[in-house]
């Protein structure tokens, strides 16, 4: 391999691996939908305890209704017998009545009520059951994607990690040190490609000096413009 395409081919692969550095740090594992997997779960927790509240209330308030009942039907059955002669006595009974039926509608509206937030809060909690079933789904789907992703690209680097180390021991250290400088200076472009007959870097048409260096399977020709190092097919 002609030095000027170990440069070259060196450049691709640092290029490669820093791209490959960047794909890693930034992959994503799943941290974002295990918190929100985390927060259904908590709200569910929630969901699930309002409504063992209001059910235990409702069955509360049944209880209360029953017993009531049962007092007010004792009381009618009383006063339809007849055996209540006196007329104050009939009087505060029926007044008791009125009283009973009062907290009668108040405990059914109170009822009805419970079973209305009943009913909306078990659709809630299927909704976000439902919800957090899909979320999990995900996130094992992401963990997968990502695992399998992370394999791939170390692998690659392993590789890439190799083909560098060769490339580099075939090349003479002071030029080495050169291709970091310009690399350094140059926003990590130290060798540039040639296309048609322009530098692939900075756009400036080269010289047939130029040309005649590319011939030379130990030139290493320079862009006059940029300073970059001129690869290209010859
Ligand atoms: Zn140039």
């Amino acid at each position: 391999m002609r030095p000027i395409e170990a440069l070259y081919r060196l450049q691709q692969v640092e290029s490669r691996l820093e791209a490959i550095d960047r794909d890693l740090a930034s992959l994503d594992t799943g941290e974002r939908l295990e918190a929100e997997a985390n927060r259904l779960t908590q709200e569910l927790a929630k969901d699930k305890e309002m409504l063992r509240k209001l059910r235990q209330e409702l069955l509360d308030q049944e209880l209360e209704l029953n017993d009531m009942e049962a007092k007010m039907r004792k009381m009618e059955d009383l006063l339809a017998s007849g055996s209540v002669r006196s007329g104050r006595e009939v009087e505060h009974m029926q007044k008791e009545l009125d009283e009973f039926r009062r907290r009668k509608d108040i405990l059914e509206n109170r009822m009805l009520d419970l079973m209305l937030q009943i009913e909306e809060t078990e659709r809630k909690l299927k909704e976000r059951e439902e919800l957090l079933e899909q979320t999990k789904e995900q996130l094992t789907q992401i963990r997968q994607q990502a695992a399998m992703l992370k394999e791939m690209l170390t692998k690659e680097r392993m590789m890439l990690l190799e083909e560098r180390e060769k490339l580099r021991a075939t090349l003479p250290p002071e030029l080495l040190a050169r291709y970091e400088r310009l690399k350094a200076r140059l926003g990590g472009v130290a060798v540039a490609k040639i296309e048609g007959n322009l530098c692939g870097a900075c756009r400036v048409t080269i010289t047939a000096e130029i040309i005649r260096a590319l011939r030379d399977p130990e030139g290493l020709p320079t862009c006059e413009n940029c300073g970059r190092f001129l690869f290209g097919e010859v």
